[in-house]
């Protein structure tokens, strides 16, 4: 794998490799975007190539021994750490013992490269301990913090960061990806590529057909004119459930279902968008007060997930804000006009 091998972000990947070739390079950068884009992958490229022994034109040659050590995840020199599945924030026990292993000096003589990912996860406390690698990293070393949004980080670390953006994939880019990893079955990769919010992780998982007809049964019942709000909880639940024990699955399977509530409840809005694979529609009744309640309601869930609140209280809410949004948001106006 090289630079050539990664699809999309062009100008993020010329940004850094002219930093490097003017001898500018940064020590801390945030890769900042949307799951599943591929930032991780694009720190761990570059940490490959800087560690590389026979670079010669800033690309990682995948044959010396570093590449095959990068390669096999087993570079003394590249750390790359995250947040642990299951807890929601990043520990400060766990921050200290990575920034001990990370101010040694490079086993193998070169620089050192560290991958924070999860970041939106640091806390006052994993952040605070975490700054003076920051302002004083060991020589030769270059860190890269990854995280979806600007928002969720603590201004004292971005202000010692270059900040780099990271877009969805676009439709074709998305197909490439699939061609590459020859990832083939029975889908309308089309759909898929649309629907996917330019996430490849989110792409592959669309590709399994049980996700479709959980999909189909849930909006079927939104669309009722009276929706079962106990039956929705536990259609969400069994769905997201069926990923296994570990909440991390379990929480990629729930923001892919609110996160597709959130395209289709688009579509509803701009009607008649056959792009949509789902041909369900709200009833006429349903005004637009109506769905921009429910809009909010996705969006508040896609906030909780993010933040790790526990599934099923944030399921219940959602189903509950979906479902009776426009009365909630009927009754705050009342109670703000008193
Ligand atoms: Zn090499």
């Amino acid at each position: 794998m090289s630079w050539k091998d990664i699809v999309g972000h062009e100008s993020q990947i010329k940004y850094m490799l002219q930093a490097w070739k003017t001898n500018k390079l940064g020590q801390a950068y945030f890769f900042h975007g949307l799951d599943g884009v591929g930032k991780r992958t694009l720190a761990i490229e570059f940490g490959k190539a800087l560690l590389c022994t026979s670079n010669s034109t800033f690309e990682a040659c995948g044959l010396c021994p570093s590449c095959k050590l990068v390669e096999a995840e087993n570079h003394p020199d590249l750390q790359v750490n995250g947040c642990p599945k299951e807890v929601h924030e990043f520990p400060r026990e766990l921050m200290k013992e990575i920034l001990e292993g990370f101010s040694f000096k490079a086993s193998r003589g070169g620089a050192k490269v560290l991958v924070i990912d999860d970041c939106d996860l640091l806390n006052e406390e994993s952040g605070n301990i975490f700054l003076k690698s920051l302002e004083e990293p060991p020589p030769h070393s270059i860190i890269f913090l990854i995280g979806t949004s600007l928002e969720r980080q603590l201004e004292t670390i971005l202000s010692r960061c270059q900040k780099l953006a990271f877009h969805g994939l676009n439709q074709s880019e998305i197909a490439k990806v699939f061609s590459n990893n020859q990832i083939e079955g029975s889908f309308d990769l089309n759909k898929i590529a649309s629907a996917c919010g330019g996430s490849v992780s989110q792409a592959i998982m669309l590709t399994n057909p049980e996700f479709s007809q959980v999909e189909d049964s849930f909006f079927a019942e939104i669309v009722m004119p009276m929706p079962d709000p106990v039956k929705l909880v536990k259609m969400v639940m069994d769905f997201i459930e069926g990923a296994g024990k570990e909440t991390s699955g379990q929480r990629v399977r729930a923001r892919w279902l609110v996160h597709d509530t959130l395209s289709w409840l688009r579509n509803q809005i701009v009607t008649g968008d056959s792009l949509h694979r789902h041909r369900f529609l709200l009833p006429a009744a349903v005004n637009i007060e109506k769905v921009m309640a429910m809009l909010e309601a996705c969006f508040q869930a896609e906030n909780q997930i993010q933040r790790r609140v526990q599934l099923s209280l944030t399921v219940q809410w959602w189903v509950d804000g979906l479902i009776w949004a426009d009365s909630l948001a009927a009754f705050d106006s009342r109670v703000g006009a008193l």
